[in-house]
């Protein structure tokens, strides 16, 4: 499988960048993990949005679902439907509740129905496995301020795993999900720890030291602020990894 980074920024864009979203490819499939704010554009360089199978939602903060808005609207009134040539209507798979909360969502910023109707949606729990074409999904509840999830991606034959470990505070859930992952894509939005109230997201010591835990192939840091010294976060997730670590850069395509 391929993976492109479309977007890395955290809850705001980075210079001309994009908040989370991630296009997963094989020979047959196109899922879209994450559709932050900014990432339809970026999706719209890469492929026609009209060749996405899925979309899959990791939680419902703006940086991860906002896009969908514009995405919806695109399968509605592009000009280029027609009787002859109907829009697709890809799937969108989302947290548990997420129905409602897509219309809740889509009601503050136009039709409330705008998103339900465009995407073919659905709900997973975390004990759930998901086929799309030929990928498989899984889930994992990750600790965050609202219910979100991490979500691995496995196609059949000898490709390997991606785990995508979402928005979340350390935690041993995500080191057990993606034990042995050829690639994990960590979240490490922090330079110091956040010291009061609870946790929600990681600093680039703790990615690196999840990723040694998880035995992963490869770890790639994501939703880093590009106010941060990046170069300063992937020495930290170095020296805790034990080795090379990967800052997501927008463009930037992995294969496992
Ligand atoms: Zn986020
Ligand atoms: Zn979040």
């Amino acid at each position: 499988m391929q993976i492109t980074i479309l977007g890395k920024s955290p809850s705001w864009a980075d210079v001309g960048g994009a908040c989370s979203g991630y296009l997963i490819e094989s020979s047959e499939t196109k899922i879209l993990v994450d559709c932050g704010s900014g990432v339809f554009g970026k999706l719209r360089e890469r492929i026609d949005y009209a060749e996405v199978d899925a979309i899959v939602i990791s939680h419902f903060h703006g940086d991860h679902c906002l896009d969908l808005m514009p995405y919806a609207y695109a399968l509605a009134y592009s000009p280029r439907w027609s009787p002859d040539n109907p829009p697709p209507r890809p799937r969108l798979i989302v947290p548990a509740g997420g129905s409602e909360l897509l219309c809740q969502i889509a009601g503050v910023l136009g039709p409330g129905d705008a998103i339900v109707d465009a995407f073919d949606v659905s709900e997973y729990e975390p004990q759930d496995a998901v086929a799309v074409g030929d990928f498989e999904l899984h889930f994992c509840h990750v600790p965050h301020f609202i219910p979100t999830f991490a979500i691995s991606v496995t196609a059949g034959g000898e490709a390997g795993r991606f785990t995508f470990g979402a928005d979340c505070a350390p935690n041993q859930a995500l080191i057990d999900f993606a034990q042995g992952s050829d690639i994990l894509l960590i979240e490490s939005t922090l330079r110091v720890p956040e010291d009061d109230g609870p946790r929600g997201h990681m600093t680039a010591t703790e990615a690196g030291a999840h990723g040694r835990a998880a035995n992963v192939g490869r770890l790639v840091l994501t939703h880093i602020p590009d106010e941060l010294d990046q170069a300063v976060s992937v020495a930290e997730a170095s020296e805790a990894f034990g080795g090379e670590v990967t800052l997501a850069s927008e463009g930037a395509v992995f294969h496992c």
